[in-house]
């Protein structure tokens, strides 16, 4: 979708928010797959009201983006725009066990700074790549731990206030890879409570983590993470792997042969190949299990 009315883009200029026209998603996802659209850099969180109102009072439906790394987007010209807080620095501030970070802050480096100040909990956080809001959103996790449990309080625009707000975490439901915010709510900075530890001892955990990670993923190829949840009790990944599926590919969307639950773009594939891929996966899956897979991946197709 392109903004093209003069006075809508003076009034972004106004608000502080950069337009950057036709942008390729694909060059901002980590699966390297979306078609085409402007895309609103928010420099102040204090403009996110004016700027939504701006945009439903001139019918411009819009998405939000963090790192890109838990999306699959559509092809071709997309019907929305993508809003995408500019990181600020430093992003990070440190209060005794408590840590206030932006949104808009690199997952990872987050771990590694409050590791730095003797602060744990996170280590199994490290390696997935994104943004603190995207993960605040899934409810990342991994290792048994989620970042949910550490999340005290959220300042965040809620959709049906118009406003900015803050949440305490126990008004907050945080479950596997799901969280009670509402679509349109958008995460603007949290404060983690996290537990004190040596440094050199988290990052004896973020070594093992990073090992995991290593000789069970594909790192070097362009995936999203895990294509599904896992159902209860169960791993989608086995699943996949005990059907024989490891390989299958539709056009360059391929299941990967290292961790089946994780699908590659081994080169130029497109949303409507991985997505074709997806429903194949997911009819074998039930076919022979009677189990429904989630998507674990957030669509954007439409
Ligand atoms: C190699 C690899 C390994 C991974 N390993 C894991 C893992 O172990 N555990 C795990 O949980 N995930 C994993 N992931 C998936 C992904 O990294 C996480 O889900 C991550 O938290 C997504 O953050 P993001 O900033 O990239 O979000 P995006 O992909 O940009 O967005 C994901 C969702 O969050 C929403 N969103 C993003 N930012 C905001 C915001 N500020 N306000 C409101 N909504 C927002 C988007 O609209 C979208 O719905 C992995 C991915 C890759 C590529």
């Amino acid at each position: 979708m392109r903004i093209n009315d003069p006075k809508i883009a003076a009034r972004l200029g106004e608000l502080d928010v950069e337009l950057v026209p036709g942008t390729r998603l694909a060059d901002l996802t980590s699966l390297g797959i979306g078609g085409t659209t402007d895309l609103l850099r928010i420099r102040k969180y204090e403009s996110i009201p004016d700027l939504l109102n701006l945009l439903d009072a001139n019918h411009v439906p819009h998405r939000f983006l963090g790192g890109g790394s838990n999306l699959l987007v559509g092809d071709g010209e997309l019907p929305w725009v993508v809003l995408q807080l500019v990181p600020p620095e430093p992003g990070i501030i440190l209060e005794g066990n408590f840590a206030r970070v932006d949104a808009a802050a690199d997952l990872g480096r987050t771990v590694t700074f409050c590791a730095k100040h003797d602060l744990g909990g996170m280590e199994g956080l490290i390696g997935v790549p994104g943004t603190v809001g995207g993960a605040l959103r899934m409810n990342a996790g991994a290792y048994g731990m989620q970042i949910g449990a550490y999340v005290r309080e959220v300042k965040l625009y809620r959709a049906a206030d118009h406003k900015i707000e803050i949440l305490q975490g126990n008004q907050i439901s945080f479950e596997y890879r799901h969280t009670s915010f509402a679509p349109d709510d958008m995460m603007l900075a949290v404060t983690l409570e996290l537990p004190s530890k040596p440094y050199k001892e988290i990052l004896q955990g973020i070594r093992i983590c990073n090992e995991k990670r290593r000789s069970s993923q594909p790192l070097g190829q362009r995936s999203a993470g895990c294509i599904f949840k896992n159902p209860p009790g169960a791993s989608a990944g086995r699943m996949i792997d005990d059907l024989g599926l490891k390989g299958l590919s539709v056009g360059d969307a391929r299941v990967s042969d290292r961790h089946a639950n994780f699908f590659v773009n081994a080169g130029r594939a497109s949303a409507r190949d991985m997505l074709k891929l997806i429903a194949d996966v997911r009819e074998r899956v039930k076919k022979a299990y009677g189990v429904t897979l989630e998507n674990e991946v957030v669509v954007w197709n439409g």
